[in-house]
This record gives C-alpha cells, structure tokens and sequence, in this order.
C-alpha cells in the first residue's frame, strides 16, 4: 500500500507518521518542498496546482489529509486562505483519489454544528456552523462527498497530542505563575488525543479496504464529556497529586460571553460515536485515559 500523508507536522499529522509506518510505503509532506522518491514535492494546500502535481507524482492508494487551517479566529480575518485550505484544498485531494481510485482519509470538526442544545450530534444531524472554520471544513466535506471518491471523514473536536501546546500544557503553565484562572464553563466536549484519532484512521482504513461500503463521514471522540473548567481542574489536580508545585489557588468557572473572541465557539461539542463503533467494531477509552498519559509525559513522570 503506497500512503501519501499531507500535514505530517501538525498533531494528527505527528501521530500518523507513527501509525501509518506499518501500512507500508509512507511519503509524508508538509507545505515546503522536500527530496521524495518521487521526486522534490510540496504539500501546500493553498497551492492548488502544486498541490495536484504532487498528488499525480506519487499516485497514492491511499492519501491521509491531516492538513488543515487550524487557526479559528484568525480564519474570520483570513477568510481566502481558511477557505483555499479547507475547502478547494479537499476538493482538489478527492478529485485526485477518485481519479487514483485511491481512498482518501480526512478530518473535521463538530464546528459543522451550531452547539445547541445538549445531545450528542449524530452524523445525521443538520449543520450550520458558527464561525468561518466551521464553514470552511464543512464544504470541504460537501466536496470531498461530491467528488465520489472512497472516503473516511472522520469529525472530532478539542484535539491535544503530547508533541507541542496544548490546553492541559497551557494551564498547567499558568497555574505555575498565577494564583487564579478563569476557565470557561459552559461549552461542553471531548478532550480528543491525535494518538487516538490517528490509531482509529488506521483501523478503520483496514477494514474499508475491502469493504468499500464503509466509506463516509463518522464521528471520533472518546467517550464521556466534560467542560474546559473541569478539564483544567482535572489538569490542575493531577499536577499537585504528581508533587508539581502549583501557585494557583482557585480556578473561576466563566461563561462564553464573558471571554469574547473574533470566531464564536459551539457550546455543545458532544459527539455521538455509535456509527463508528458498530460499523467497525471499535471500543472507544474514556477520554481521561489518553489526558492522563499526556500529562505523565508534560511532567516527566
Ligand atoms: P494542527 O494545527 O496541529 O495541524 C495542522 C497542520 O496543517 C499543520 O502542520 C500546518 O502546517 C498544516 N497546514 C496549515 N496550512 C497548510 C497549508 N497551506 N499547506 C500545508 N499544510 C498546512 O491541527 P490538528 O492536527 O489538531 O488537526 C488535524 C485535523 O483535525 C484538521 O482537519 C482539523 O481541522 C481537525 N480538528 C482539529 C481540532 C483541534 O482542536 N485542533 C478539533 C476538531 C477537528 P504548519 O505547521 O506549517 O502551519
């Protein structure tokens, strides 16, 4: 099997190299020019052609798209390039799978949804999301859909990996210097590790292989819910039960509306993951499980 992977230094794309390496053949790019046996090739997204040329030059069975602007309150300013990447980008990597008849594996987000109400969203569910990013990853899953080529779109939310920042590592910095935080509240999800998303990708990849029926969008997350609040809390708790010594002394609940930012943010993030796991089998660890491994490596335990 012969991978082409886009996006191989974000936190999926980290996680990728490492779980694709037993596929098989894995060319994995960013956006710079790199020696390929495929000769110097490039993986920029806001490249369109480059883009293409690279797609053609490698002729993949299979491309592994982890690339993606992740900025999401600059891309309400940046609007072209938000939408090149995230929307025309995909377009042009599904066109090429489908004329490849090569799979094409993807991420999104629930930021396809509005974030109202309190259940689950489900694959079914109507979108209409609310900010730019959101709109952005939702057309490029409409495109990659009309493209008709074999795909697994795979939408997650609150994405962390070991390798670089992250929320935990970023309170965890703060409650070293401060002695209060004020963390929001009430926007409600699933810490999500890129180990996990990149671990799943590969096992479901495994099976559409030859059940090509299984191509389609899916959701990803781990399983239980929790609050940014409680997430730092949780975050925080850990550190001083590990000997970490921490300056903070309370942490504040805020409300969304009390911590403006140019994107506006769902405050139901939930994911409901039943399609995944029955369509292939797969048991999904609570989400604390994955938080706590990356914490035993931010701390050096
Ligand atoms: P990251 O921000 O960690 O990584 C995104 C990668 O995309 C970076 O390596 C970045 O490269 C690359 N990139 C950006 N623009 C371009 C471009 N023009 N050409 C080539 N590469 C580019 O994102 P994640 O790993 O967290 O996200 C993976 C997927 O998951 C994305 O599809 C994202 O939309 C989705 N997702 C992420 C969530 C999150 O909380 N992070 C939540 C829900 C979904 P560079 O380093 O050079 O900028």
């Amino acid at each position: 099997m012969k991978i082409l992977l886009l996006g191989k230094n974000g936190q999926v794309g980290w996680e990728l190299q490492r779980a694709l390496s037993v596929l098989g053949e894995v060319v994995a790019l960013d956006r710079h020019l790199a020696n390929t046996p495929y000769g110097d090739l490039a993986g920029d997204l806001s490249d369109l052609d480059g883009l293409r040329d690279a797609i053609q030059a490698v002729a993949p069975d299979v491309i592994f798209n982890a690339a993606a602007y992740t900025a999401v309150d600059k891309a309400e300013s940046d609007r072209d390039t938000a939408h090149v990447v995230n929307a025309l980008a995909s377009k042009v990597i599904a066109d090429e799978a489908k004329r490849l008849d090569a799979w094409l594996v993807h991420y999104s987000t629930d930021y396809v949804f509005d974030g109202t109400g309190s259940t689950p969203w489900k694959e079914t569910d109507s979108v209409a999301p609310v900010n730019y990013y959101g709109a952005t990853k939702l057309k490029g899953e409409q495109l990659i859909q009309a493209s008709g080529c074999k795909h697994l779109i795979f939408r997650t939310s609150w994405v962390y990996a070991a390798r670089g920042n992250n929320f935990a590592k970023t309170m965890l910095r703060l409650a070293k210097d401060r002695p209060v935080l004020n963390v929001i509240a009430d926007q409600v999800g699933v810490p999500t590790g890129a180990d996990l998303l990149a671990d799943v990708a590969v096992a479901a990849l495994q099976q559409a292989w030859v059940k090509p029926e299984l191509s389609g969008i899916y959701h990803l997350a781990p399983t239980g819910e929790t609050t940014w609040h409680a997430y730092a809390c949780c975050v925080i708790q850990f550190a001083r039960d590990h000997g970490e010594k921490l300056e903070v002394q309370s942490v504040n609940p805020i409300a969304t509306t009390d911590y403006p930012t140019p994107a506006s943010r769902p405050l139901n993030s939930r994911l409901d993951t039943t399609k995944l796991r029955t369509s292939f089998k797969l048991h999904l660890p609570e989400w604390q499980s994955g938080v706590t491994r990356m914490l035993m490596e931010a701390l050096n335990k």
